[in-house]
């Protein structure tokens, strides 16, 4: 379900993915099972919601503080801490959308 979106979901998202008819409060217990499982990684949005993605490669987390576009960014090979420190890292940026949208504004 997280493989196929190849991103980052909330409980309401992952939830909508699942054909069957498992809810939600299953899906947060199950979501939450796998993070301590470190299947996957839970970060916080922009709105204080939390996201989980696949913990199967390093990566970190930029948010758009505007939108909430969650982008991945590489962690860099160099350096390879814990995977559990490495995934929970978000950075709170501009995307390219509302920064393109504020350039239009100008
Ligand atoms: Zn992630
Ligand atoms: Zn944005």
């Amino acid at each position: 379900m997280l493989a196929a979106s190849g991103t980052h979901l909330s409980v309401s998202n992952a939830h909508r993915r699942i054909p069957t008819a498992a809810d939600p409060s299953t899906v947060s217990r199950a979501l939450t099972r796998m993070t301590f499982a470190s299947i996957v990684h839970a970060i916080t949005d922009h709105a204080g919601r939390p996201m989980y993605g696949l913990a199967d490669r390093p990566h970190q987390h930029s948010v758009c503080g505007d939108c909430g576009h969650l982008s991945e960014i590489s962690a860099p090979a160099a350096r390879v801490p814990e995977l559990s420190e490495v995934a929970t890292a978000v950075f709170y940026s501009t995307c390219d959308n509302c920064a393109f949208g504020a350039a239009d504004r100008i």
